[in-house]
């Protein structure tokens, strides 16, 4: 009988709060472990970076960047509903924080 695989991945809509950069990811894993409601899972290829599994779930909490051994591996983004739009006076130019 020939045995079933199957991949996870996530939707082309899906919303990341957590961006991981590839480069500087050492693939450690504390972000897997700390967070409290399991967004990541870690990735199956040795010292590469976790996957984001359930980006959903996330509770936007922070403890998998302070956790983070490297600076700039991993951050994390306001879901768009909370992201608040300021406007440049010298410039006029927009921008969200
Ligand atoms: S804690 Fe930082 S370096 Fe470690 S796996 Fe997560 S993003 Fe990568």
């Amino acid at each position: 009988m020939k045995k079933k695989t199957a991949e996870v991945l996530p939707g082309d809509k899906a919303f990341f709060p957590v961006i991981i950069d590839d480069k500087k990811c050492s693939g450690c894993n504390r972000c897997v472990e700390v967070c409290p409601v399991d967004v990541f899972a870690a990735n199956p290829k040795k010292g590469a970076p976790p996957l984001v599994l359930f980006p959903g779930e996330c509770w936007q909490e922070g403890s998998c960047v302070d956790a983070c051994p490297r600076r700039g591996a991993i951050r994390w983004q306001r879901l768009p509903t909370q992201r608040v739009r300021c406007r440049r006076k010298e410039t006029g130019e927009d921008f969200f924080v």
